[in-house]
């Protein structure tokens, strides 16, 4: 068994998909046109915001969104230091100095507690992460970041669809980014991104640095980018998005199995779900001293696990320059120890669920 096997989840939907792409090829209009802002505006009706710009991926739409909203050179950005190292870089590629904060025990995510001492004069943003799915406090980050007079731009891209607090991945702070990498809960066939703002002004902007900086055609009013949706991949995307929540509903489902299935299991840590929480299970990571014998374990019975993610990013040569050496934020180097990601994808089986359970436990009884 895969650790993701994306054909359970596709198979269904590829004919159509592919009859509209050969239309597409007909057309040529690989750019822009209809699907690109019909998909946009199908996504930000599922976000519940006002406006959705096309991306070319994840990491160009936290770019982006922080150039949009106006980072300046060294403004300084407070980041979870449990992340994809994606969430760093984007900061540092827009010019900004990546400020990681611990992650909390109770949700994986951003410690909101912890925020304001790593605070400066020179702080302007907080990127919060909804990380394996999961969202972040973004009631007690607002409200750190009203306090402070920070602009908000969530990293959603393991989040799409997921709710806490009455409230919905990406409609909360001032602009949220998702990536539709394959694996992710709504995927493309290749790469493929998006911002979502409730702000008119911001959304003009993010479509114009997206393609070379133009609002009129060949003039353009800032240094912009190509970072551009493909129609193609706006086609896929069409065809999936009616599915996501179903596809959730399974992850959910699968994650419950687990999380029954596998409590009070030798050392077994598994993921906490504060009150108030709905995730989206991008990832079901359970915590344990054998992270690597477990796995091993499981690939002798081909049953294929991951790690998300086993070097933090304060930790990885692409960001040692920031200086942060080991056992700065202990939760995150702990999560990066211990943390090994257990099969699970839209479609997965009952059988396959109670096999890897099963692999598991008889991991633990072995002693
Ligand atoms: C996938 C991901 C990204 C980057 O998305 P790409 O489309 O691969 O560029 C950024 N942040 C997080 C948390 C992600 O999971």
């Amino acid at each position: 068994m895969p650790f993701v096997d994306l054909g359970a989840r596709d198979r269904e939907l590829n004919e159509a998909i592919v009859a509209d792409v050969a239309e597409l090829f007909e057309s040529g209009a690989f750019h822009y046109g209809p699907p690109v802002a019909r998909f946009e505006s199908e996504f930000a009706a599922y976000c519940a915001v006002a406006h959705c710009v096309g991306m070319s991926n994840g990491l160009d739409a936290i770019r982006l969104a922080l150039l949009g909203a106006g980072i300046e050179q060294g403004d300084e950005v407070v980041v979870p230091a449990h992340t994809f190292i994606a969430t760093f870089a984007a900061i540092r590629q827009a010019g900004g100095v990546p400020v990681p904060v611990d992650a909390s025990e109770s949700d994986y995510n951003l410690d909101a507690a912890l925020v304001e001492e790593a605070l400066t004069e020179r702080t302007r943003f907080v990127v919060p992460v909804h990380l394996y799915g999961q969202m972040a406090d973004m009631r007690a980050v607002m409200e750190l970041a009203g306090r402070h007079g920070l602009e908000v731009i969530e990293d959603a891209c393991q989040a799409h669809g997921a709710e806490r607090d009455g409230n919905r991945s990406g409609a909360v702070g001032r602009a949220a980014a998702f990536s539709f990498y394959p694996s992710k809960n709504l995927g493309a066939a290749g790469d493929a991104g998006a911002v979502v703002t409730d702000d008119s002004e911001l959304a003009a902007r993010l479509r114009a640095l997206r393609h070379h900086g133009e609002i009129v055609k060949y003039h353009s009013e800032v240094e912009g980018y190509t970072a551009r949706l493909d129609a193609i991949q706006a086609v896929v995307l069409l065809h999936k998005l009616p599915h996501v929540d179903r596809w959730n509903e399974q992850r959910r489902d699968a994650a419950r199995y687990y999380s029954e299935a596998l409590e009070g299991v030798g050392d077994l840590r598994l993921p906490p779900v504060p009150v108030g929480s709905k995730p989206v299970w991008h990832l079901y990571v359970v915590r344990t001293q054998h992270p690597e014998s477990l796995a091993e374990h499981l690939a002798a019975r081909e049953i294929g696990t991951g790690r998300h993610y086993p070097q933090p990013p304060h930790l990885s040569a692409a960001f040692s320059w920031l200086g942060h050496g080991h056992g700065s934020f202990p939760v995150a180097e702990a999560l990066a120890e211990e943390g090994l990601s257990l099969p699970l994808f839209a479609g997965i089986t009952d059988h396959q669920l109670a096999r890897v359970a099963g692999a598991v436990t008889a991991f633990f009884d072995r002693g």
